[in-house]
């Protein structure tokens, strides 16, 4: 079982490392062309957890976790868009989708020729999601936006969570140009576009709506993003001591390498010791019988902060050079900052930790 876990995660090291000018032209040129996604596709990047019988390879989470880590070593910005594509995206469908749902969009995007994402933030419902104000009508009619969308100037579907008959539903929309917005201009993950969705009483099939309803998906589905959504830090915080370790070997300060020095070498230890713990960590929550809330919110409230951390030192082991946007461990540093954000943000995270260990004595 971990022989088999550690080949597959070779086989994406593999791919990285083979594509590398398809990684760096990403990274460079701020962008995911149609073909990116056709390529990575036709690779089996973007079925990864999508069964075979929708054309996907069926691997587990964590898979998955291992590829997004190789992934975001090289370009966390794709390891996001791949993120909410195959997981936002492709895995509720499969999850909580009906059969003629599955069968109508998972092979497509297992093959990148549809571009997944999905919308629960709205500009006055971040953190307090439940608050949305987009809504479907009786005769469902799609009302409202999504704001901060990963891949939204791109998809060609999304996961939308609306209000319906004081409910929640999770549907699925093909979005129509006029739906999204370009992409913003942002502090990192620039290669991954983030955008707004409106929704000008479009008109929705109900066999578009997910039959499970719509808060029991999103609370699940959360979680599961939380463990995928560590899987970045976590390639960022190798990259980031790679970086660190051949930069502090040859520069050369006071006659002798920087790694030489003390304070230098307790910041390489520093991020060894983040990057080891969070691993660690990734392995005791992938290897509980099922999903756990607390788990999942421990550990990406863990490898967010330390990969923030690690991305730090690594910039200030360049001097002047962590200083100039060219240098990686900068664009590592600008990437790492979201995961104090997205997905629940960290001060979130903390209260949900405290509140499920708290729960049994105070409430
Ligand atoms: C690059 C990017 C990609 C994203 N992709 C998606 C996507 O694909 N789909 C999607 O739906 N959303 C997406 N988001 C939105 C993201 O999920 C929200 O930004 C996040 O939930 C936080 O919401 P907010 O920005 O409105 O912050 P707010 O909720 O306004 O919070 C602002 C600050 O107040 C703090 N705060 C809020 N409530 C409390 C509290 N009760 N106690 C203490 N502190 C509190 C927060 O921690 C934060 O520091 C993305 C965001 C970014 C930046």
């Amino acid at each position: 079982m971990i022989e088999a876990r550690q080949e597959i995660k070779h086989h994406f090291k593999n791919w990285c490392n083979k594509n590398l000018p398809l990684l760096e032209e990403i990274e460079s040129q701020h962008t995911i062309s149609p073909n990116h996604w056709l390529k990575m596709g036709e690779d089996g990047l973007l079925g990864c957890m999508i069964h075979e019988r929708y054309g996907g390879s069926g691997l587990s989470l964590a898979n998955f976790t291992d590829m997004l880590s190789e992934i975001s070593y090289h370009s966390p910005s794709l390891a996001l868009s791949i993120l909410a594509h195959s997981q936002l995206c492709a895995d509720l469908i499969q999850t909580w989708g009906s059969e003629d749902q599955k069968q109508n969009y998972l092979p497509k995007l297992a093959l990148g020729q549809l571009i997944g994402s999905t919308g629960i933030s709205e500009d006055n419902a971040g953190s307090d999601a439940l608050s949305m104000q987009t809504h479907l009508t009786d005769d469902y009619l799609l009302c409202g936006h999504k704001m901060w969308i990963t891949n939204g100037p791109i998809a060609n579907i999304s996961i939308i969570y609306a209000k319906h008959r004081d409910e929640m539903s999770a549907l699925i929309v093909d979005l129509t140009p006029q739906m999204k917005g370009p992409a913003f201009e942002k502090f990192g993950m620039k290669s991954s576009p983030t955008g707004r969705l409106t929704f000008n009483r479009h008109a929705v099939d109900p066999s578009s709506i997910l039959p499970m309803a719509g808060h029991r998906i999103l609370k699940t589905a959360l979680d599961k993003e939380r463990i995928a959504l560590s899987a970045i830090p976590i390639g960022i915080m190798r990259r980031a001591l790679n970086e660190m370790i051949s930069h502090c070997s040859i520069r050369k300060q006071f006659g002798k390498p920087l790694a030489q020095k003390q304070l230098i070498g307790e910041k390489i230890a520093t991020v060894h010791t983040h990057l080891s713990s969070s691993e660690a960590l990734m392995e005791v929550t992938l290897n509980q019988p099922s999903i756990s809330k607390l788990d999942a919110a421990t550990l990406y409230l863990h490898a967010s902060q330390c990969g923030m951390q690690a991305a730090e030192l690594a910039m200030d082991s360049f001097g002047a050079m962590g200083y100039m946007v060219e240098n990686k461990s900068t664009q590592l540093f600008q990437d790492v900052k979201l995961f104090q954000t997205g997905g629940g943000s960290i001060e979130i995270r903390k209260l949900l930790i405290s509140h499920i260990l708290t729960a049994h004595y105070c409430y």
